[in-house]
């Protein structure tokens, strides 16, 4: 705890007292004991599902760029079938976001 009282008053030095009261106003300070993180591969750690997603939205694709081609996507089905959906999907393997192909997508290239 002594080195960060120390640490605060070289802060305060090197800042002025005007400028560390309003960094502290516009800023929260956190310190936790590197001894409390839970680093990759340790006993307790959770994986970040989400840790290689992108953001591939734009192009529409059939396929991410991990390789997989199954996507969530929200649907609306009517008479047991998909009949629209939305154009934003997450890919079920990485968690990519891209945009899924139309038949207007189909047409235009063709
Ligand atoms: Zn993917």
């Amino acid at each position: 705890m002594k080195t960060i009282y120390l640490l605060l008053v070289g802060f305060l030095a090197t800042l002025g007292i005007k400028k560390a009261i309003k960094f502290f106003d516009e800023n929260e300070i956190l310190i936790f004991s590197k001894e409390d993180l839970v680093r990759e591969g340790e006993e307790g750690y959770i994986s970040d599902p989400y840790k290689d997603a992108m953001d591939l939205r734009g192009t529409p694709t059939h396929v991410c760029v991990c390789g997989c081609n199954i996507w969530n996507v929200r649907v609306i089905f009517e008479d047991y079938s998909v009949s629209s959906y939305f154009v934003d999907m997450e890919c079920a393997n990485c968690g990519s976001m891209a945009t899924a192909p139309t038949l207007a997508d189909r047409e235009s290239k063709e």
